[in-house]
């Protein structure tokens, strides 16, 4: 028969993973759906009811967001405007019922595609922290998702928190999410944007990120370095800086579609934050 553990102490979560053989579950609102049809017999480590992992916190260098952090405490947290493009994108993560529920771990964690937190949070240049009996580690959100459903999480580590560096936090940020309806959709392509511009209103910094337009989200490294030391405008964006995407053809649109929607939003988000 199959198990299933709540702990309250990370230890003891980390303990039981150690042994092997479980699926750890959060909000659960991506594992549950993706049940439907099978016979579901899977061991589950539950990790909602660990205090540990609650919470968006901050320290002289971090913001870290805890791996049971859901949308909704995102939505309700006091945050600097580098956040902005991640609470635009909790704002039409599901309805209201998954955004108090569903962790931004966990849409990380399933490594979707078209998860909408993922654009954002590579221009917040975020890190995981992955914990296991050995210690935790860090490694970059762009080293973390591999593919289509893959990440880097090894069996027995547990994700238990996202790092946002401070020194990014006055910067602008945009989300735009283009889907076939305003909400309660799966996205055709989202854009995430985070600059920031020195005292001549020139940009330092430039992270730019395309969501459901390849395998993994991907920052527009020619873009990027293209708004670098120029005024904020989207007439810098070219086709070119999209050329590095591998857009799909399915039912919700065609590639050349895609392509062409993430050029427009694009632009419309430099328009955005220079505004
Ligand atoms: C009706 C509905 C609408 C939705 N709308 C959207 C939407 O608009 N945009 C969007 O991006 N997503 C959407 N989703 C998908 C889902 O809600 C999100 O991806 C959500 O953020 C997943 O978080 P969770 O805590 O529920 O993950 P869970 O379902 O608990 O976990 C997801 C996966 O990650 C693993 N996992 C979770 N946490 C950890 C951890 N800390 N360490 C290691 N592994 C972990 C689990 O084993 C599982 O494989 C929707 C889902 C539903 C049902």
């Amino acid at each position: 028969m199959a198990s299933y553990l709540r702990p309250t102490d990370l230890s003891d979560a980390i303990d039981a993973l150690a042994v092997g053989g479980l699926t750890v579950i959060a909000g659960a609102t991506d594992y549950y759906p993706a049940q439907v049809g099978r016979r579901n017999n899977h061991d589950i480590l539950d990790i909602s009811a660990i205090e540990a992992l609650s919470g968006i916190s901050s320290d002289d260098a971090f913001w870290r967001i805890g791996a049971m952090a859901t949308w909704r405490d995102l939505m309700d947290a006091e945050l600097p405007s580098c956040f902005d493009g991640l609470k635009t994108a909790a704002r039409q993560i599901g309805g209201a019922q998954i955004q108090n529920t569903a962790t931004i771990a966990g849409n990380l964690c399933n490594a979707s595609p078209a998860a909408d937190g993922v654009p954002p949070l590579l221009s917040l240049d975020a890190r995981v922290v992955l914990e296991d009996r050995s210690g935790a580690r860090e490694m970059p959100l762009a080293d973390f998702i591999q593919g289509n459903r893959r990440t880097a999480l090894n069996e027995g580590q547990l994700l238990t928190g996202i790092k946002v560096p401070r020194e990014l936090e006055q910067g602008r940020s945009g989300f735009i999410k283009l889907g076939a309806r305003s909400y309660l959709v799966i996205s055709i392509v989202m854009v995430a944007g985070l600059v920031l511009l020195d005292e001549d209103s020139l940009v330092r910094q430039a992270y730019i990120s395309i969501g459901a337009c390849s395998e993994v989200a991907q920052r527009l490294p020619e873009l990027e370095a293209a708004l670098m030391g120029q005024p904020l405008s989207s007439d810098i964006v070219a086709k070119g800086h999209f050329a590095g995407l591998r857009p799909l053809d399915d039912h919700r649109g065609t590639a050349a579609y895609r392509l062409d929607a993430s050029e427009t939003l694009t632009r419309r988000l430099l328009e955005r934050l220079a505004a």
